[in-house]
């Protein structure tokens, strides 16, 4: 249970002791070495991330422009006797719903529209923060940024389903399957997202609460 009167600004830091952790190993060097390379593995040596925000800023703007084309362009093209047929995600979704495949329908739906948006969502909250110097509920906000890290890992699954399909639609007649635009879009939401994620440095948020303490 947490503590009501729990400061976590009582802690005694690294940035409080004059110290900085090395990214790459994690050991401890005095604040003057920074920028020089880490006395143990050779990585340079930084306080925070270099340049987190602006990072995260453009990767996070770019995955959201590519979000409206890879939401609205076709994700795959589909040749067969029957005629040429582009399908974008929702079209996808809702193909899947009507022929009875709900549960792979809302696999489909939380993967690839939902927990992308999730996610930029997310990272947009914990940017606004580190900006506006905010030290409101800063523990929940690092809670987000551990489940960002973890919900990164499922979102490339929306490829796999992508591939699934094609397989199930190769296999039961004669049809060709091409990606279409909306894929590549698609798949560039997810990098950058991903990007994102990592350019962002959370030990930001608690930066701002050890400068109100100063
Ligand atoms: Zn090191």
């Amino acid at each position: 249970m947490r503590k009501p009167h729990a400061t976590p600004s009582a802690i005694p830091t690294s940035t409080s002791m004059g110290l900085i952790s090395c990214h790459a190993c994690g050991l401890l060097s005095s604040r003057a070495l920074a920028s020089l390379p880490c006395p143990r593995c050779g990585a340079s040596l930084h306080h925070r991330k270099p340049d987190s925000l602006a990072r995260t800023w453009a990767f996070l703007l770019a995955a959201f422009i590519l979000y409206i084309p890879a939401n609205l362009l076709p994700i795959m093209v589909t040749q067969s006797i029957l005629g040429v047929s582009h399908d974008t995600i929702l079209s996808g979704v809702l193909f899947l719903w009507i022929s009875g495949a709900k549960g792979l329908a809302l696999l489909v739906l939380v993967a690839s529209v939902i927990v992308p948006l999730l996610k930029m969502m997310i990272l947009v909250l914990l940017l606004l923060s580190v900006h506006f110097r905010s030290t409101w509920r800063i523990r929940q906000q690092t809670r987000l940024y551990c489940l960002l890290e973890v919900i990164g890992r499922w979102s490339m699954l929306d490829i796999f389903v992508v591939a699934l399909l094609a397989a199930l639609v190769r296999a039961g007649m004669l049809a060709t399957i091409i990606p279409g635009a909306g894929a590549l879009a698609f798949a560039s939401v997810v990098v950058l997202t991903m990007l994102a994620s990592l350019s962002f440095d959370p030990r930001l948020l608690w930066d701002s609460l050890d400068a109100k303490d100063d």
